[in-house]
């Protein structure tokens, strides 16, 4: 058996360290993971309700066309629904996007750092990977726009941008869209969108109409609190969602996830809250950066990326062993830097007060 190229030397998907793993191994009963930017306050409880009333047709399979979720989505975004694309997580979709554009003769555009699944799925496909340094924790534009060529198929812009959460203004993107080849795919991966406070920040819907290769990405799975169930979705122009739809699994979103982002999207105020709350804690964090002179990277998230100069693996540890789990900014190409997932209140004045702890004793690896 001779597995293909592209795939030879790829490693999965590393997701952050799982809770059970860390309880094992350094004998903790308590453990909170604040690694993969899900929402510390759950789900809306209506979730609940549906995923109780999706049992009822457990043994059936799915729409797979998702139709009363498009219709929903659809309405709320005042967009077609033929103009949605849904997927087991938006993960998925950048999946399909990716099988259905790319070949060994091309190549995509992506920032460095940015999300991971962009450049996996591509190299997958056997296309080239042209990675642009972000400019001060932002995307590059400018030098992206630079960096395509006649084999770009498509060009990745995560904005807010994970790892640093910062983001591309309405103005920069619109100038940027404006210059981009037509016959290459914008994708304007927008995961955080509902955490976003800056005015300035794009409203890339109502730019479909003058972009046809424009894709934009959302998901339910970070603000709206049901990770586990794997919903996002694409958003384009019809003919676009029709051409790369037979790329798409036959059921890629399931009953239960489906009841289940529909009650997510309806209950607006438990949204509203958490984004409240999550904008009142990163100010916790700010402030701990601001006292203590570290840099941080304004974020437009639920995360943040600090720079507490000394190794991501030193403070990744220390953190750890007080039963908190992070991302070591070593693995996201800040090696000094650490990513917090903001959590409930009390678990951010835990970790803040750990974090002082730490500067006072100077302890690391203990
Ligand atoms: C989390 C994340 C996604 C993937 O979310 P799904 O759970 O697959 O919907 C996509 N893009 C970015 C930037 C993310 O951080």
């Amino acid at each position: 058996m001779r597995i293909k190229e592209s795939m030879i030397g790829l490693v999965p998907y590393q997701p952050g360290k799982p809770i059970e793993d860390v309880k094992r191994e350094l004998g903790l009963t308590e453990v909170i993971k604040l690694a993969s930017n899900e929402n510390p306050y759950g789900a809306s409880p209506h979730v609940k309700e549906a995923i109780m009333e999706a049992y009822e047709n457990i043994a059936v399979y799915p729409d797979g066309y998702a139709r009363e979720l498009r219709e929903t989505v659809a309405e709320k975004l005042s967009v077609k629904p033929e103009q949605l694309i849904f997927g087991n997580g938006s993960d998925d979709v950048i999946l399909i996007l990716c099988r259905s554009f790319l070949t060994p003769e091309d190549n995509i555009v992506t920032a460095d750092p940015t999300f991971s699944q962009y450049r996996h799925n591509a190299v997958i496909e056997g296309a080239k990977i042209k990675e642009v340094p972000l400019k001060a924790g932002v995307h590059d534009l400018d030098a992206m726009l630079e960096a395509i060529d006649e084999q770009t198929k498509m060009v990745f812009v995560c904005n807010p941008n994970n790892p640093t959460g910062t983001y591309n203004s309405s103005e920069e993107f619109r100038r940027f869209a404006e210059k981009v080849p037509e016959d290459v795919l914008i994708i304007s991966d927008e995961a955080y969108i509902e955490y976003v406070t800056a005015n300035d920040y794009p409203d890339t819907l109502p730019m479909l109409h003058e972009f046809p290769n424009l894709m934009i990405l959302r998901t339910f799975s970070k603000a709206y609190g049901i990770a586990a169930l794997r919903v996002g979705f694409g958003v384009a122009n019809e003919d676009l969602i029709r051409a790369i739809d037979p790329g798409r699994e036959p059921f890629n979103t399931n009953t239960v996830a489906q009841k289940a982002a529909i009650a997510a999207l309806k209950d607006e105020a438990f949204i509203e809250e958490c984004i409240t709350k999550n904008a009142q804690e990163m100010k916790k964090y700010e402030r701990f950066c601001e006292k203590n002179g570290f840099h941080y990277f304004p974020s437009q998230t639920n995360f943040i990326l600090m720079d507490l100069q000394k190794p991501g693996s030193e403070i990744f540890d220390y953190l750890l062993r007080r039963g908190f789990i992070t991302r070591n900014g070593e693995a996201l190409g800040f090696p000094t830097g650490i990513r917090i997932t903001l959590g409930s209140p009390e678990q951010n004045d835990l970790i803040i007060s750990e974090l002082e702890k730490w500067l006072v004793s100077g302890v690391t690896s203990v």
